[in-house]
């Protein structure tokens, strides 16, 4: 599948994704509405009921309005006299009960004189003997002083309501199902696409890399077969020392990559020498100065560290400072200027190497320590690698405890930043 492929029938199954989820919440939301409006309608009827019958035994005339919703679960009911506690209680259990509201309900009465609570209660439908009384109704306040009224608030209403949409809870479940398990396909398929494009990569810098010298070998194999060089012993040798050499290079060039692949981070091999992280450096620079003087480049070195001892592989810790040199040359297009630094930030060493290259940009900087991952603009035709280089300096630098850092400014430059613990 071609990138763009991939890139629309992502979009197109987020877009159907996205459309499914907004339908469900939309159909949530209603039926959620439905269900309350019915809630208070009941509730309506059932205080109505209990008003009436108030009225009827106390032989009053019924007043308009008698009841009102002040609240979202709050109810009030006008009423001309202040009622039995428990009268009205046994009254609202029965309507509701009747009216198949078996919740959880708080009332109270109220007094308009006093203007306060007369008697409030909580009654549990689960267990009817308990009866809690209460001076304060949850989330009712006094709201008619001009007249005798009682109020009913069901504290758990929209637990009660989402109860009756189990089958709305029930086709939520599976749609969010769905969704993880939508994104999960998706995520495991970029991450396979972005395997196959490792690989590939992989297999072109490898067959690059390997192709010059089987040619230089088969080439001085050919010119040895030839008769005029066979009897020339001068030019035989060096046809023979040209395919030694070539082989050498090949096998070392193999043996480094299957050596770096097969490396892993718990499991390396390290030797516990005291190490002069300045000698290191030094040393690295014999090597670097020349070539980045055939490039009319600068190296600024600045070792301030007071401490500059470590513990650690000699060898290994030698390899890092080079990749992390020759990367800083390799990805520079400019003439390059680096900077190698050291100084003690209380226990640790700090190393840094900044050059003014490409740079890396923010969503490459967190990818380019994994194995075989290379930048694909930083693919320059001159630039080749395995994409092994900063796995391998990660790997290296974990073992010893250590940590990495990288900077990075695309089309500026990186530095990338070492710490070790010293040695005391
Ligand atoms: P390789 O150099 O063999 O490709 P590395 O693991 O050393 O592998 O680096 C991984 C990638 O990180 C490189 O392909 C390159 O794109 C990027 N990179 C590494 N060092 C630098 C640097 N100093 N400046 C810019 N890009 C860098």
């Amino acid at each position: 599948m071609s990138r763009k492929t991939i890139i629309i029938v992502i979009l197109l199954a987020i877009l159907s994704l996205g459309l499914i989820v907004a339908g469900q919440v939309f159909w949530v939301r209603k039926a959620y509405d439905l269900q309350e409006d019915q809630f208070n309608k009941r509730v309506f009827v059932a205080i109505s009921e209990v008003v009436q019958r108030i009225r009827i035994m106390n032989n009053d005339s019924a007043a308009t309005e008698p009841v009102q919703q002040v609240a979202s679960n709050s109810f009030i009911a006008n009423i001309n006299d202040t009622p039995h506690p428990f009268l009205l209680e046994d009254l609202l259990k029965d309507e509701f009960e009747r009216s198949n509201l078996k919740e959880d309900f708080e009332y109270g009465i109220y007094d308009c004189f006093t203007d306060s609570i007369v008697y409030g209660s909580r009654i549990s439908f689960k267990d009817l003997n308990v009866r809690e009384q209460a001076d304060q109704i949850h989330g009712l306040k006094e709201f008619q002083p001009d007249g005798h009224y009682f109020g009913v608030v069901f504290p758990n209403k929209s637990a009660f309501i989402l109860k009756q949409l189990d089958f709305w809870m029930y086709s939520s479940f599976v749609i969010l199902l769905i969704v993880i398990f939508f994104s999960y396909t998706i995520s495991a398929m970029l991450k396979q696409k972005r395997l196959a494009e490792i690989k590939t990569d992989f297999v072109n810098n490898m067959t690059h890399e390997l192709k010059t010298p089987i040619s230089t070998i088969g080439l001085s194999a050919d010119a040895i077969a030839n008769p005029s060089i066979i009897s020339n012993p001068e030019r035989l040798a060096q046809y023979v020392a040209i395919i030694r050499n070539e082989n050498s290079r090949l096998k070392s060039q193999v043996e480094r990559v299957l050596q770096i692949a097969a490396l892993t981070p718990n499991k390396v091999n390290l030797k516990d020498e005291l190490l002069d992280i300045h000698l290191i450096i030094n040393n690295a620079l014999a090597t670097f100065r020349m070539q980045v003087s055939e490039l009319e480049g600068s190296i600024d070195v600045n070792l301030r560290a007071g401490n500059p001892f470590m513990k650690g592989d000699l060898v290994h810790i030698t390899n890092v400072i080079y990749n992390l040199l020759d990367n800083a040359i390799k990805y520079t297009q400019a003439t390059p200027h680096i900077e190698i630094s050291t100084h003690n930030q209380g226990d640790d060493l700090i190393i840094s190497v900044k050059d003014n290259g490409i740079g890396i940009s923010k969503a490459n900087q967190k990818m380019i320590f994994e194995k075989f991952y290379r930048v694909p603009t930083g693919n320059l035709h001159s630039v080749r690698g395995f994409g092994l280089g900063l796995y391998y300096v990660k790997t290296i630098v974990k073992a010893h405890h250590g940590k990495i850092e990288v900077e990075s400014i695309l089309g500026k430059g990186s530095t990338f930043t070492l710490k070790y613990k010293t040695a005391q």
